[in-house]
C-alpha cells in the first residue's frame, strides 16, 4: 500500500530519463558542435539536366564524409503547387532545381529562413530557375537563360587581376563545348579554397559563361577561362551573403559524371560545410589529388570519412 506510488513515481521518472536520452542522440546535436552532422535539404525533381542520376553522386559525396544528413524533396511539376517545407529544420538548402515557380507562400519562407541565416548551395542549373524571382537571384549572384539580359544585371568575369561588371546588352547564359577546364582560385584565403591547389582540372563537362544578375555582396572564389566560349575568365565558384544567410553557388555539375570529378566533389563538400556552419573542417586535398595536369574522378564512395 505504501510502496505502490513509490514504484510508480519511479517508473515515470525513467521514462523521462529515456525520453531525455533519445532526444540527445547523436544527430540531434547542432552542426556546430563536434560529431554534429549537418541537415541537409536537398531539392530536385525538375531539371533540364539528368537530376536522377546527379542528385545520388551529390548525395554519396556528402554522405561518405560523414558530416553531413539528407533529406531529398522531389517536387514534380504537379508536386509544386503543395511544395512547402520547413526550412527551418535544416541547416542548409541544397538546390538541383530548375522547375516550376513555388507557391508565393513557400518563396516568402525561404527568403525568410535565408535573411535569419539560413544556408543554401546552388549546383549548376539550379542558377537557371526562377529568372523572375527577385531575392532568389540576390541570393545566387549571378543566372543564366530563362531570358535572362541586361534587364537582371550585369556580365560578371575576371580581368587584369579584378573583377569586371559590364553592363552591355545580351543575353545571360550560355557555354562552349565539353572540355576539362582549369579552375583559377582567386580568392585563396576564404574557408572554402584555403589549403587548396591554385589551379585544378575539372572533369570534362560544359562551362557556364556570360552569367548576369545582380551580383551583389558577392565574392569570387575561382574563376576558369571559357575557352571556345565567351574567351572570359568566368566565375566558377562564388559565395553570396544575404540577410544573416551564406550562400555557395557553384557552376560546376552538368551531369552525374562530371559530379565524380575531384574538382566538383572537394569544392562541393567544402562548400556546402562553409554555407551551413561558416566554417571548413574538411581536411583539403593535395595538389596531387587534384592536379592541374589531369582531371582526376572517382567513385564518390570511395570519399575517406572527415574524422
Ligand atoms: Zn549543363
Amino acid at each position: 500500500m505504501f510502496l505502490r506510488p513509490t514504484i510508480t513515481a519511479f517508473f515515470f521518472l525513467l521514462m523521462a530519463l529515456s525520453a531525455t536520452r533519445f532526444s540527445l542522440a547523436e544527430d540531434t546535436k547542432p552542426a556546430n558542435t563536434p560529431g554534429g552532422k549537418i541537415e541537409v535539404l536537398l531539392i530536385d525533381g525538375q531539371n533540364n539536366h539528368d537530376w536522377k542520376r546527379c542528385s545520388p553522386v551529390m548525395m554519396t559525396t556528402l554522405e561518405a564524409t560523414g558530416r553531413f544528413e539528407i533529406e531529398q524533396a522531389t517536387v514534380s511539376k504537379s508536386q509544386v503547387a503543395d511544395f512547402s517545407p520547413d526550412f527551418t529544420k535544416y541547416d542548409v538548402v541544397l538546390s538541383n532545381y530548375n522547375g516550376a515557380s513555388w507557391p508565393e507562400k513557400t518563396k516568402a519562407a525561404f527568403v525568410k529562413y535565408i535573411q535569419n541565416g539560413g544556408s543554401l548551395v546552388v549546383v549548376h542549373a539550379a542558377d537557371n530557375s526562377f529568372p523572375k524571382w527577385k531575392e532568389f537571384n540576390e541570393m545566387i549572384g549571378l543566372g543564366g537563360w530563362g531570358d535572362r539580359n541586361e534587364k537582371d544585371g550585369p556580365y560578371v568575369y575576371w580581368k587584369d587581376g579584378k573583377i569586371v561588371r559590364d553592363d552591355s546588352k545580351g543575353r545571360g547564359g550560355s557555354h562552349g563545348s565539353h572540355w576539362e577546364y582549369k579552375v583559377i582560385v582567386r580568392e585563396k584565403d576564404h574557408p572554402i579554397t584555403r589549403g587548396l591547389p591554385t589551379e585544378f582540372l575539372q572533369a570534362k563537362e560544359e562551362l557556364y559563361d556570360r552569367l548576369r544578375g545582380p551580383g551583389k555582396n558577392m565574392t569570387i572564389l575561382a574563376t576558369a577561362f571559357a575557352k571556345g566560349g565567351s574567351e572570359r575568365h568566368e566565375p566558377v565558384l562564388m559565395t553570396i551573403s544575404y540577410g544573416k544567410g551564406r550562400i555557395f553557388h557553384t557552376v560546376m555539375g552538368h551531369s552525374h559524371t562530371s559530379m565524380k570529378g575531384v574538382a566538383f566533389q572537394e569544392t562541393l563538400i567544402r562548400g556546402t560545410e562553409w554555407a551551413a556552419t561558416g566554417k571548413v573542417t574538411f581536411p583539403s586535398v593535395t595538389a596531387a589529388e587534384l592536379p592541374v595536369d589531369r582531371a582526376v574522378s572517382r567513385d564518390p564512395k570511395d570519399i575517406k570519412p572527415a574524422h
